[in-house]
């Protein structure tokens, strides 16, 4: 078995799927991420090929070296890269699509030139800092703050959670500028920090899964960040950062969708072959309709992930559907590991198979990239509840 059908792609999109596996397959083989995972080891030959490849300007214009990709690309991408890897298709979100377009929409045209291009090439990492201790999904009470300084901003506070920021060279850090400011939002700025600079100090945070690209803490000590380094107006971020929203819900609905597609594989795969009672146990009823029921959570992941994809690409306001699409194949991909491991008794439990991974990896879902409680509010509100 493999990525369901490519009906209703392109030429181009069923091109894409084809090379992206064979990248994949050939950086990333299944004993190289066991391994990576066992070392909480970052991926870098994959990214470094992601790179050179041209794929991680999928979305950006022609002119910074990007492919004027739609939305629809992107989630054939990410859907096959987490297919591969869940953690593969964080590592592409994390700097070019969090992190990077916020440094395309809001960053002056010298920061796009020295540190966007750079970046597209695979040169530099860039990684997204909004989460605080205190502060997770009422996002508008963080602490972090900056004051103007002369030609400077000095930036003190702590950022909690942050992806991949141990391999970042830069960071895009939502922070404070206006104390005063009432309704406190109103009173955000994007900067963008290097992540070597003095005062700047990282740790990582233990997790249970999404070993390979782990998420950190970040401490800031009166770090000096040059006013240039202002992304977009100050006092505007929360503005900024509510126009990349639905993007960011369809990318992490396009990973859940590929990683269930993968649990779907490895759980068919192993009952074909075990056998108990003489025949192998796919052709229990009971186990065959559990296979029945993945590939139907698959299936459904990926439909409202595309037809998503689909809508914004059309140019349709799809705040719902998205929110829809981040609650369905989040959970959808959690349940077809859960079933999984079920499916594949002992062995689904062991450090022997994958499923165990695929089940740790999948739990972050519904709790990153806004949780899905909140995803509920925004559908309820929007249905003028
Ligand atoms: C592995 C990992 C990687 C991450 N990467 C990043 C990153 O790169 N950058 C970044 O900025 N952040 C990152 N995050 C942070 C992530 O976005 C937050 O964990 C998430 O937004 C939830 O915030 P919280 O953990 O503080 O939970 P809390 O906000 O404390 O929520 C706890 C529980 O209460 C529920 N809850 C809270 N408020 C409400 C409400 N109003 N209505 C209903 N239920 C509610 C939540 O849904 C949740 O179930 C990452 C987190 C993890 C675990």
């Amino acid at each position: 078995m493999a990525l369901f059908t490519d009906f209703g792609y392109t030429d181009e999109q069923k091109m894409m799927r084809e090379s992206l596996l064979r990248l994949a397959a050939d950086t990333l083989p299944p004993a190289r991420i066991r391994e990576l995972d066992r070392e909480g080891a970052w991926p870098h030959e994959a990214y470094q090929a992601l790179a050179k490849a041209g794929w991680l300007g999928l979305l950006y214009p022609e002119r910074y070296g990007g492919l004027d990709g739609s939305y629809k690309d992107l989630v054939v991408l990410l859907e096959t890269l987490s297919y591969h890897y869940a953690c593969l298709g964080t590592t592409y979100m994390t700097s070019p699509i969090y992190a990077g377009l916020q440094v395309l929409h809001n960053g002056s045209e010298e920061l796009r030139r020295d540190y966007l291009v750079p970046m597209l090439r695979g040169e530099l990492y860039f990684a997204f800092a909004l989460t605080e201790p205190q502060t997770g999904s009422d996002a508008a009470s963080i602490k972090t703050h900056a004051r103007r300084d002369g030609g400077d901003y000095v930036l003190n506070g702590q950022k909690w959670f942050i992806t991949s920021a141990h391999v970042a060279d830069w960071l895009v850090v939502v922070v404070k500028t206006d104390p005063s400011a009432d309704p406190p939002h109103r009173g955000f700025s994007l900067l963008f920090v290097d992540a070597r600079a003095k005062g700047v100090t990282i740790r990582p945070i233990e997790t249970l899964g999404r070993h390979t690209t782990h998420t950190n803490q970040i401490f800031f000590d009166d770090v000096r960040v040059p006013a240039r380094c202002l992304l977009g107006e100050e006092n505007r971020a929360w503005k900024q950062l509510m126009r990349g929203l639905n993007l960011e819900r369809v990318a992490i609905a396009a990973c859940g969708a590929g990683n269930a597609q993968k649990a779907v594989e490895i759980a068919s795969d192993y009952a074909r072959q075990r056998v108990q009672f003489g025949q192998p146990i796919s052709r229990l009823q009971v186990i065959a309709h559990k296979l029945a029921d993945m590939r139907i959570k698959a299936e459904v992941a990926r439909l409202v992930t595309y037809r998503t994809a689909e809508m914004m690409d059309a140019g349709v306001d799809a705040r719902m559907e998205t929110a829809i699409a981040k609650v369905v194949a989040t959970e959808n991909d959690f349940q077809c590991a859960d079933i999984g491991m079920q499916v594949m008794g002992g062995a689904g439990y062991s450090m022997e198979h994958d499923m165990q991974r695929l089940f740790r990896d999948s739990r972050l879902g519904p709790i990153g990239g806004g949780s899905n409680e909140i995803q509920r509010n925004i559908i309820a509100k929007l249905m003028d509840l």
